[in-house]
Protein backbone atom coordinates (compact mmCIF):
# COMPACT_ATOMS: atom_id res chain seq x y z
CA UNK A 1 0.00 0.00 0.00
CA UNK A 2 1.64 3.40 -1.51
CA UNK A 3 -1.29 5.46 0.12
CA UNK A 4 0.58 8.96 1.70
CA UNK A 5 -0.62 11.06 4.77
CA UNK A 6 -2.26 14.31 3.13
CA UNK A 7 0.04 17.12 3.25
CA UNK A 8 -1.16 19.23 6.88
CA UNK A 9 -1.42 22.78 6.11
CA UNK A 10 1.92 24.03 8.24
CA UNK A 11 3.71 22.29 5.23
CA UNK A 12 3.74 25.78 2.86
CA UNK A 13 5.17 25.85 -0.17
CA UNK A 14 5.19 29.98 -0.88
CA UNK A 15 5.64 30.79 -5.00
CA UNK A 16 8.62 32.16 -5.73
CA UNK A 17 7.70 35.69 -7.24
CA UNK A 18 10.29 38.36 -6.31
CA UNK A 19 13.00 40.36 -8.50
CA UNK A 20 15.42 38.94 -6.10
CA UNK A 21 14.52 35.57 -6.87
CA UNK A 22 14.79 35.66 -10.23
CA UNK A 23 18.58 37.40 -10.04
CA UNK A 24 19.39 34.21 -7.75
CA UNK A 25 18.71 32.16 -10.61
CA UNK A 26 20.74 33.86 -13.43
CA UNK A 27 23.41 33.87 -11.64
CA UNK A 28 23.64 30.66 -10.93
CA UNK A 29 22.76 30.00 -14.15
CA UNK A 30 25.20 32.18 -15.49
CA UNK A 31 28.10 30.49 -13.82
CA UNK A 32 26.23 27.02 -14.75
CA UNK A 33 26.06 26.28 -11.15
CA UNK A 34 23.86 23.07 -10.04
CA UNK A 35 21.87 23.87 -6.46
CA UNK A 36 20.56 21.43 -4.00
CA UNK A 37 17.67 23.81 -3.66
CA UNK A 38 16.33 22.77 -6.91
CA UNK A 39 17.87 19.15 -7.50
CA UNK A 40 16.10 18.19 -4.41
CA UNK A 41 12.92 20.56 -5.04
CA UNK A 42 13.37 21.95 -1.61
CA UNK A 43 10.25 23.80 -0.70
CA UNK A 44 12.03 26.50 0.98
CA UNK A 45 13.26 28.09 -2.36
CA UNK A 46 11.10 31.18 -2.87
CA UNK A 47 12.10 32.51 0.84
CA UNK A 48 15.54 31.73 -0.05
CA UNK A 49 16.53 32.86 -3.32
CA UNK A 50 14.66 36.07 -2.70
CA UNK A 51 17.32 36.51 -0.33
CA UNK A 52 20.66 35.23 -2.58
CA UNK A 53 20.78 32.32 -0.42
CA UNK A 54 20.98 28.95 -3.06
CA UNK A 55 23.41 25.98 -1.66
CA UNK A 56 25.61 24.79 -4.41
CA UNK A 57 26.15 21.65 -5.25
CA UNK A 58 29.34 20.85 -6.70
CA UNK A 59 30.70 17.49 -8.69
CA UNK A 60 28.42 17.45 -10.66
CA UNK A 61 24.64 16.39 -10.77
CA UNK A 62 25.07 12.92 -10.37
CA UNK A 63 25.42 10.72 -7.45
CA UNK A 64 27.31 7.72 -6.85
CA UNK A 65 25.10 6.89 -4.01
CA UNK A 66 21.22 5.90 -4.50
CA UNK A 67 19.60 7.32 -1.13
CA UNK A 68 15.84 6.22 -0.97
CA UNK A 69 14.77 9.53 -0.12
CA UNK A 70 16.89 11.47 -2.13
CA UNK A 71 16.26 13.37 -5.83
CA UNK A 72 19.82 13.76 -7.20
CA UNK A 73 20.22 10.96 -10.04
CA UNK A 74 22.28 8.15 -9.40
CA UNK A 75 24.95 6.57 -12.39
CA UNK A 76 28.03 7.25 -13.58
CA UNK A 77 29.30 10.61 -12.53
CA UNK A 78 30.97 13.20 -14.60
CA UNK A 79 34.61 14.16 -14.57
CA UNK A 80 35.43 17.25 -11.77
CA UNK A 81 35.14 20.68 -13.35
CA UNK A 82 38.50 22.27 -12.57
CA UNK A 83 37.05 25.50 -13.00
CA UNK A 84 34.21 25.09 -10.88
CA UNK A 85 35.68 26.23 -7.61
CA UNK A 86 36.44 29.72 -9.09
CA UNK A 87 32.85 30.01 -10.67
CA UNK A 88 31.40 29.14 -7.08
CA UNK A 89 33.74 31.64 -5.48
CA UNK A 90 32.81 34.37 -8.06
CA UNK A 91 28.55 33.49 -7.74
CA UNK A 92 28.98 33.97 -4.11
CA UNK A 93 30.61 37.23 -4.64
CA UNK A 94 28.38 38.91 -6.90
CA UNK A 95 25.53 37.21 -4.65
CA UNK A 96 27.09 39.39 -1.91
CA UNK A 97 26.62 36.46 0.45
CA UNK A 98 27.52 37.02 4.03
CA UNK A 99 27.25 32.90 4.68
CA UNK A 100 27.49 30.57 1.98
CA UNK A 101 26.77 26.63 1.56
CA UNK A 102 28.63 24.22 -0.04
CA UNK A 103 27.22 20.80 -0.25
CA UNK A 104 28.22 17.91 -3.46
CA UNK A 105 27.24 14.70 -4.82
CA UNK A 106 28.75 11.91 -3.39
CA UNK A 107 32.08 10.57 -5.64
CA UNK A 108 32.70 7.26 -4.61
CA UNK A 109 34.58 6.81 -8.13
CA UNK A 110 37.55 9.56 -7.20
CA UNK A 111 40.07 8.39 -4.63
CA UNK A 112 39.96 11.07 -2.23
CA UNK A 113 35.89 11.33 -2.78
CA UNK A 114 36.16 14.94 -3.66
CA UNK A 115 38.23 16.03 -0.81
CA UNK A 116 40.47 18.50 -2.84
CA UNK A 117 37.74 19.87 -4.84
CA UNK A 118 35.99 20.70 -1.73
CA UNK A 119 39.75 22.07 -0.37
CA UNK A 120 39.71 24.18 -3.59
CA UNK A 121 36.51 25.70 -3.89
CA UNK A 122 36.48 26.64 -0.09
CA UNK A 123 40.07 28.49 -0.88
CA UNK A 124 38.80 30.21 -3.55
CA UNK A 125 35.60 31.84 -1.90
CA UNK A 126 38.21 32.61 0.72
CA UNK A 127 40.42 34.37 -1.74
CA UNK A 128 37.08 35.91 -3.88
CA UNK A 129 34.98 36.11 -0.85
CA UNK A 130 37.22 36.67 2.12
CA UNK A 131 34.09 38.29 4.24
CA UNK A 132 31.85 35.76 3.91
CA UNK A 133 31.38 32.23 6.35
CA UNK A 134 31.77 29.44 4.64
CA UNK A 135 29.71 26.36 5.25
CA UNK A 136 30.39 22.51 3.81
CA UNK A 137 28.06 19.92 3.95
CA UNK A 138 29.84 16.86 2.48
CA UNK A 139 29.46 13.29 1.64
CA UNK A 140 30.68 10.43 4.39
CA UNK A 141 34.38 9.73 2.39
CA UNK A 142 33.37 6.47 3.38
CA UNK A 143 36.09 3.92 1.18
CA UNK A 144 38.29 6.73 1.01
CA UNK A 145 42.16 6.81 1.02
CA UNK A 146 43.80 8.46 4.15
CA UNK A 147 43.94 11.98 4.41
CA UNK A 148 41.11 13.18 2.38
CA UNK A 149 39.19 14.61 5.41
CA UNK A 150 42.45 16.29 6.59
CA UNK A 151 42.65 17.84 3.33
CA UNK A 152 39.11 19.14 3.81
CA UNK A 153 39.80 20.53 7.10
CA UNK A 154 42.61 22.48 6.37
CA UNK A 155 41.25 24.36 4.18
CA UNK A 156 39.24 25.36 7.50
CA UNK A 157 35.44 26.37 6.07
CA UNK A 158 33.76 27.54 9.28
CA UNK A 159 31.42 25.15 9.83
CA UNK A 160 31.93 21.34 8.77
CA UNK A 161 28.15 19.98 8.00
CA UNK A 162 27.83 16.26 7.42
CA UNK A 163 24.13 14.90 7.29
CA UNK A 164 23.29 11.93 9.40
CA UNK A 165 20.01 11.78 7.71
CA UNK A 166 18.16 9.62 9.93
CA UNK A 167 18.30 6.93 13.05
CA UNK A 168 20.50 3.86 13.02
CA UNK A 169 17.72 1.75 12.55
CA UNK A 170 16.74 3.46 9.05
CA UNK A 171 19.82 3.29 7.53
CA UNK A 172 19.30 -0.07 5.85
CA UNK A 173 16.27 1.03 3.88
CA UNK A 174 16.76 5.26 3.95
CA UNK A 175 20.76 5.42 3.50
CA UNK A 176 21.67 1.73 1.94
CA UNK A 177 25.37 2.88 0.61
CA UNK A 178 26.35 4.31 4.31
CA UNK A 179 26.82 3.59 7.79
CA UNK A 180 26.07 5.26 10.76
CA UNK A 181 28.82 5.23 12.93
CA UNK A 182 31.03 6.31 10.31
CA UNK A 183 29.60 9.03 9.87
CA UNK A 184 29.64 9.54 13.64
CA UNK A 185 32.75 9.42 13.84
CA UNK A 186 33.75 12.09 10.65
CA UNK A 187 32.57 14.63 12.94
CA UNK A 188 33.92 13.60 15.55
CA UNK A 189 37.39 13.35 13.64
CA UNK A 190 36.54 16.96 12.23
CA UNK A 191 36.53 18.25 16.17
CA UNK A 192 39.87 16.64 17.07
CA UNK A 193 41.44 17.73 13.87
CA UNK A 194 40.67 21.52 14.03
CA UNK A 195 38.31 21.82 17.80
CA UNK A 196 37.75 25.41 16.70
CA UNK A 197 35.42 24.47 13.78
CA UNK A 198 31.64 24.20 14.06
CA UNK A 199 30.62 20.88 13.57
CA UNK A 200 26.85 20.54 12.27
CA UNK A 201 24.24 17.85 11.04
CA UNK A 202 20.66 17.17 10.50
CA UNK A 203 18.04 14.15 10.68
CA UNK A 204 14.75 14.52 9.02
CA UNK A 205 11.54 12.82 10.66
CA UNK A 206 8.51 11.02 9.48
CA UNK A 207 10.43 8.13 7.72
CA UNK A 208 9.22 6.16 10.37
CA UNK A 209 11.84 6.41 13.27
CA UNK A 210 9.95 6.66 17.01
CA UNK A 211 10.95 9.42 19.25
CA UNK A 212 12.77 7.47 21.72
CA UNK A 213 15.46 7.00 18.74
CA UNK A 214 15.73 10.91 18.28
CA UNK A 215 16.60 11.29 21.45
CA UNK A 216 19.13 8.90 20.95
CA UNK A 217 20.94 10.10 17.84
CA UNK A 218 20.71 13.83 19.70
CA UNK A 219 22.76 12.24 22.38
CA UNK A 220 25.51 10.68 19.80
CA UNK A 221 25.62 13.77 18.15
CA UNK A 222 26.24 15.52 21.46
CA UNK A 223 29.02 12.48 22.04
CA UNK A 224 31.01 13.18 18.84
CA UNK A 225 30.98 17.26 19.84
CA UNK A 226 28.21 18.21 17.16
CA UNK A 227 27.41 21.94 18.04
CA UNK A 228 24.72 22.57 15.66
CA UNK A 229 21.13 19.96 14.98
CA UNK A 230 19.17 20.22 12.12
CA UNK A 231 16.03 18.55 12.49
CA UNK A 232 13.39 18.76 9.64
CA UNK A 233 10.17 16.97 7.91
CA UNK A 234 10.92 14.11 5.04
CA UNK A 235 8.52 15.01 2.41
CA UNK A 236 8.53 12.87 -0.76
CA UNK A 237 9.87 13.65 -3.88
CA UNK A 238 8.29 11.22 -6.13
CA UNK A 239 6.78 8.28 -5.60
CA UNK A 240 8.92 6.48 -5.95
CA UNK A 241 10.94 7.43 -3.25
CA UNK A 242 10.87 6.59 0.74
CA UNK A 243 7.30 7.18 1.61
CA UNK A 244 6.32 9.47 4.49
CA UNK A 245 5.55 7.68 7.37
CA UNK A 246 3.55 10.46 9.42
CA UNK A 247 3.81 14.63 9.34
CA UNK A 248 5.40 15.20 12.88
CA UNK A 249 3.39 18.05 14.29
CA UNK A 250 5.17 21.36 15.23
CA UNK A 251 4.79 20.63 18.61
CA UNK A 252 6.78 17.95 18.11
CA UNK A 253 9.38 19.86 16.49
CA UNK A 254 9.58 22.48 19.02
CA UNK A 255 9.90 19.64 22.08
CA UNK A 256 12.93 18.34 19.72
CA UNK A 257 14.31 22.00 19.89
CA UNK A 258 14.10 22.24 23.21
CA UNK A 259 15.26 18.61 24.50
CA UNK A 260 18.63 19.34 22.35
CA UNK A 261 19.17 22.55 23.46
CA UNK A 262 18.91 20.74 27.15
CA UNK A 263 21.74 18.44 25.39
CA UNK A 264 24.33 21.49 25.06
CA UNK A 265 23.58 21.50 21.28
CA UNK A 266 25.17 25.67 20.67
CA UNK A 267 22.42 25.85 17.94
CA UNK A 268 19.43 24.20 16.88
CA UNK A 269 16.74 24.31 13.99
CA UNK A 270 14.14 21.84 14.62
CA UNK A 271 10.41 22.75 12.69
CA UNK A 272 8.77 20.93 9.49
CA UNK A 273 10.59 23.02 6.98
CA UNK A 274 14.04 23.14 8.52
CA UNK A 275 16.54 22.47 5.64
CA UNK A 276 20.02 21.87 6.33
CA UNK A 277 20.67 24.65 4.57
CA UNK A 278 17.79 26.59 5.44
CA UNK A 279 18.45 30.44 7.21
CA UNK A 280 22.46 28.99 8.08
CA UNK A 281 23.64 32.26 7.66
CA UNK A 282 21.20 34.16 10.03
CA UNK A 283 21.53 31.61 12.57
CA UNK A 284 25.58 31.34 12.59
CA UNK A 285 25.59 35.39 12.69
CA UNK A 286 23.32 35.52 15.40
CA UNK A 287 25.64 32.83 17.65
CA UNK A 288 28.82 34.78 16.26
CA UNK A 289 27.20 37.95 17.45
CA UNK A 290 26.18 36.44 21.43
FE1 LIG B 1 18.19 25.91 -0.85
FE2 LIG B 1 18.62 25.17 1.68
FE3 LIG B 1 17.01 27.22 1.15
FE4 LIG B 1 16.25 24.76 0.57
S1 LIG B 1 16.60 25.57 2.62
S2 LIG B 1 16.06 26.55 -0.78
S3 LIG B 1 18.16 23.81 -0.05
S4 LIG B 1 19.21 27.14 0.73
FE1 LIG C 1 21.44 12.18 -2.49
FE2 LIG C 1 23.61 12.70 -1.01
FE3 LIG C 1 22.49 10.23 -0.97
FE4 LIG C 1 23.79 11.13 -3.14
S1 LIG C 1 24.68 10.74 -1.10
S2 LIG C 1 21.82 10.04 -3.13
S3 LIG C 1 23.25 13.31 -3.15
S4 LIG C 1 21.57 12.18 -0.22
Amino acid sequence: DNAQPRKPDWIRVKAPTSKAYFETHRIMREHKLVTVCEEAGCPNAGECWSQGHATMMIMGEICTRGCTFCNVATGKPQTLDAFEPGRVADAVSKLGLKHVVVTSVDRDDLSDGGADHFAQTIRAIRHRAPGTTIEILTPDFLHCEDGALETVVAAKPDVFNHNLETVPGLYPTVRPGARYFHSLRLLQRVKELDPTMFTKSGIMVGLGEDRQAVHQVMDDMRAAGIDFLTIGQYLQPTPKHHAVDRFVHPDEFAAYEKAAYGKGFLMVSASPLTRSSYHAGDDFARLQAA
